[in-house]
């Protein structure tokens, strides 16, 4: 269990479940635009938000903003749910914490500051940092 105070992990849980609520609803808003569009098909499964392949389909800028959107509300249940077990603000690499100023800025964190750049300079070559 990270060194967080409880308080501090129910405002980030909050936070988390604010940001969720805006997604689920932007997600909403483009699967209807895309669906007035006659892209009923192609945006079908990104309300499913345990599928990795939905980012695939989404070829429309439409639909890659749904997909960004439905790729964090994958990370907001991954925080949200390592809340539940008392891993969260737990580096994923090294096992330190991530730290109260890194999770405030950004909530669903998997990994400290350090690792993350790491990882982005490995994994995500050309993608955009998330902080
Ligand atoms: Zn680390």
């Amino acid at each position: 269990m990270a060194d967080l105070m409880e308080a501090q992990i129910q405002q980030l849980r909050q936070k988390l479940l604010d940001r969720q609520r805006v997604l689920i609803a932007e997600v909403r808003e483009k699967r209807e635009q895309a669906a007035a569009e006659g892209n009923e098909d192609a945006i079908g499964a990104v309300g499913d938000a345990g599928d990795e392949s939905v980012l695939r389909v989404a070829t429309d800028l439409d639909l890659q903003e749904a997909g960004r959107d439905v790729q964090e509300l994958n990370d907001i249940d991954a925080a949200l749910r390592r809340m539940e077990e008392g891993s969260y603000g737990i580096c994923d690499e090294c096992g330190q914490e991530i730290g109260y100023p890194r999770l405030n800025a950004q909530p669903t964190a998997l990994r400290c500051i350090a690792d993350q750049e790491k990882y982005e300079r490995t994994y995500a070559r050309g993608a955009t940092p998330s902080l």
